[in-house]
């Protein structure tokens, strides 16, 4: 078996994985609410002769499918869930498809999709025996939230893996070597007494006024964070009308910091504002915590096997047609953010789909802004993840132009190549047990200490599910 076989084995599984990640694209769903997505791959895999196990911690988009026999137990981590209020065309201009509909402007259709195209070739290899050992592909919900994989690791679906490959889409091929933020999400909620606003307001106790009163508590907070640490917020519910005195009222804050320690106090200091607000106004105050995840460790001996993978086999170059789209969706960008990325990348100008590889082992310890439930299974097995061109230098996530672009055969063009890479990298783990050995050694040394606790107690449910039991 070469690697140059698993390459057309993945070739032949281009256009089947290619109609799936469009097909998931034009019917976006949000977090734990992606049914298409999940039903649309569990259906390919199982036809494929992958055993499913899903409704994973009674989520009903949470599954994972397998297959081969003992170990090593390979895992690639899947995604699938949509934005809201980000629809949108594959026009390069501003075109919503569903006016404030969903949108996958995060490229998830792309995120999970490339996952089913490597076990599905790794499969091949599997049943053909040239390797031995376990593939699987977990099909995780709502990593918008940030908590899809907190409930899964909750379960112990990812405790039996020996390593764990993933990816996300970008704007660059890059190993990331670096981590991501822990964060916290929780609702503080207030409950006031309701009043004629005019004719009797020394009868009402303002929720809104709590809310008002905890974010300015927040905001003298910040000072005193240390730093890369942040507050983000919106107010969720702030009464109703304004000749009635608001009787109930919710703020929703993200706490991130560079490790979960800091978010914890953070949030400790939150809890104390919170009542402090409730005194001052005369309500009372409740939360509901929804989200709360680790930073990520990186696994060198991942990250290496994937930059060799990425450099031995790279990608095809994009065409003219390609990079014509590109430019002209890149009009409606900001040219600052366009001229930032392009030199930290030290790109050309025009230069606008890289293909080239990155992997700056300077970055490693450093800590990007964002945060991702990817970072829980980081903390339980070895985890490396990269990033593939899939839209032009200056696409920002989350917004309608990464909607558009991701809906293309640029978007496929880096979902392939992902594919590629983590197929090729499972491949070597496969083959090579001792690579699987080296990358858990490693873990064992990073994670030291600290075994893996899911942030959320059994008090915290994901959306739709049940509580299983309650004591009588
Ligand atoms: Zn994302």
């Amino acid at each position: 078996m070469s690697k140059k076989e698993l390459l057309g084995i993945l070739q032949n599984l281009g256009n089947v994985t290619g109609s799936l990640a469009l097909d998931i694209w034009q019917n976006p769903q949000i977090a734990y609410e992606e049914t298409y997505a999940s039903e649309a791959q569990k259906e390919v895999l199982s036809d494929a002769g992958f055993r499913i196990t899903d409704k994973i911690g009674g989520m009903q988009t949470a599954f994972y499918a397998e297959y081969g026999q003992g170990g090593p137990v390979i895992g690639i981590l899947g995604e699938f869930d949509a934005l809201p209020g980000l629809s949108q065309s594959s026009k390069p201009y501003k075109d919503p498809v569903t006016v404030n509909g969903p949108g996958h402007a995060c490229g998830h259709h792309l995120l999970g999709t490339a996952g089913v195209e490597a076990v599905l070739a790794l499969k091949e290899l599997i049943g053909q025996g040239k390797v031995n050992g376990t593939i699987r592909y977990y099909g995780c919900p709502a990593e918008e939230l940030l908590s899809g994989k907190t409930f899964m690791a909750k379960e112990g679906v990812f405790d039996d893996m020996d390593c764990c490959l993933t990816w996300h889409p970008g704007t660059s091929n890059v190993v990331q070597n670096y981590s991501t933020q822990a964060m916290i999400s929780i609702k503080f909620r207030f409950h006031g007494v309701p009043a004629h606003a005019a004719g009797a307001p020394h009868a009402g106790r303002s929720a809104l006024d709590a809310v008002e009163i905890m974010n300015i508590g927040a905001n003298y907070l910040r000072e005193h964070l240390v730093d890369g640490t942040r507050i983000h917020y919106s107010i969720t519910n702030g009464g109703q009308a304004p000749n009635i005195v608001p009787n109930e009222a919710e703020v929703w804050y993200y706490l991130r910091g560079a490790n979960r320690d800091q978010v914890e106090d953070m949030l400790g200091r939150m809890h104390d504002i919170a009542k402090g607000a409730a005194l001052i106004t005369g309500t009372t105050t409740s939360h509901e915590l929804l989200a709360n995840c680790y930073h990520m460790l990186t696994n060198d001996t991942l990250d290496t096997l994937n930059y060799r993978n990425m450099e031995d086999y790279p990608m095809e170059s994009f065409t003219s047609d390609e990079v014509a789209y590109a430019a002209i969706l890149r009009k409606s960008m900001d040219p600052k953010l366009i001229e930032a990325s392009r030199l930290q990348l030290q790109l050309d100008t025009n230069d606008i789909l890289p293909t080239k590889n990155f992997y700056d082992t300077s970055m490693k310890g450093t800590t990007m802004p964002g945060s991702t439930d990817v970072a829980d299974v980081s903390w339980i097995t070895p985890l490396a993840s990269i990033q593939t061109t899939c839209g032009p230098i200056g696409t920002q996530v989350h917004a309608w132009q990464a909607t558009a672009v991701f809906g293309t055969s640029i978007g496929l063009k880096g979902m392939h190549y992902a594919a590629r890479i983590m197929a090729l990298t499972a491949y070597d783990l496969l083959a090579e047990p001792a690579l699987v050995e080296q990358a858990k050694a490693e873990f064992t040394e990073s994670s030291a200490g600290s075994p893996f606790k899911a942030g959320l107690d059994d008090s915290v449910l994901a959306p739709g599910t049940e509580r299983k039991e309650q004591l009588i």
